[in-house]
């Protein structure tokens, strides 16, 4: 990935561009609206030596994806690896495991931190005065979120990672479909980002 300032990028800067092609998935995020966007490259078949810290290779590899533009200025590059992991235990004596070292899921729907972050507020309601049960309790709640999240963001990553050629027509057909009226919208952001939390009380 990297943050990128690009000149005459060939898709609008304004909005998010998710391209699942043959040689692999390539996102575009605006960050601001001067020129700045990350953008993230899925590597299937892995990267070339010093191909990571090259934006010119970057954007080269981004330009047969179908997005085009010159680079201004870079900010940063970085590599990632998709994983999908559960801890076997969450828990070994007096460490209780969350975030990231509990679980880790794809980025595609931007779920892992969240779900770390639902570790950690759980946790703090549920320790005060909590026993072995309410623990107990706990732990199977936060690994059933984990599985949730986890089966959602490697369907989706699977998704969006298509490379046979049919396989990729019938994806896009269905979410050509699925985009053509709100609840359909709602219902896909679901399925990649989750359910809505409920709007609290003012
Ligand atoms: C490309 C990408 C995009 C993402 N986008 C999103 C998103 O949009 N939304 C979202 O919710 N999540 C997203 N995530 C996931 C999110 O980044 C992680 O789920 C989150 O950062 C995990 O937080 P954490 O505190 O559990 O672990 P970490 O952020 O990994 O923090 C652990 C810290 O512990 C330190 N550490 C490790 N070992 C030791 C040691 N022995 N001693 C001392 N320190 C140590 C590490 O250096 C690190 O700073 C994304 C992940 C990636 C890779």
């Amino acid at each position: 990935l990297a943050d990128l300032q690009v000149d005459g990028p060939s898709l609008d800067p304004a909005r998010v561009h998710m391209v699942g092609g043959p040689r692999g998935l390539l996102v575009v995020l605006p960050m601001h609206l001067d020129g700045w966007a990350r953008v993230v490259l899925h590597r299937p078949d892995g990267l070339p030596p010093g191909a990571a810290q090259d934006p010119e290779a970057l954007v080269a590899e981004a330009a047969v994806r179908g997005w085009t533009a010159s680079v201004r200025a870079c900010r940063w590059t970085s590599t990632f690896r998709t994983e999908r992991r559960l801890a076997g235990r969450a828990e070994s004596r007096r460490v209780l495991l969350i975030g990231d070292a509990a679980h880790v899921c794809s980025p595609i729907g931007g779920q892992g931190l969240n779900l770390g972050l639902r570790d950690a507020v759980s946790l703090a309601s549920a320790l005060p005065g909590a026993g072995p049960d309410g623990l107990a309790a706990w732990r199977r709640g936060r690994r059933a979120d984990a599985l949730r999240v986890l089966a959602r963001t490697d369907l989706a990553t699977r998704a969006w990672t298509l490379r046979a050629a049919p396989a990729r027509a019938v994806r896009d057909t269905a979410l050509r479909g699925a985009l053509t009226t709100s609840a359909g919208r709602r219902l896909l952001a679901e399925a990649v980002a989750g359910p809505r939390p409920a709007a609290r009380p003012v």
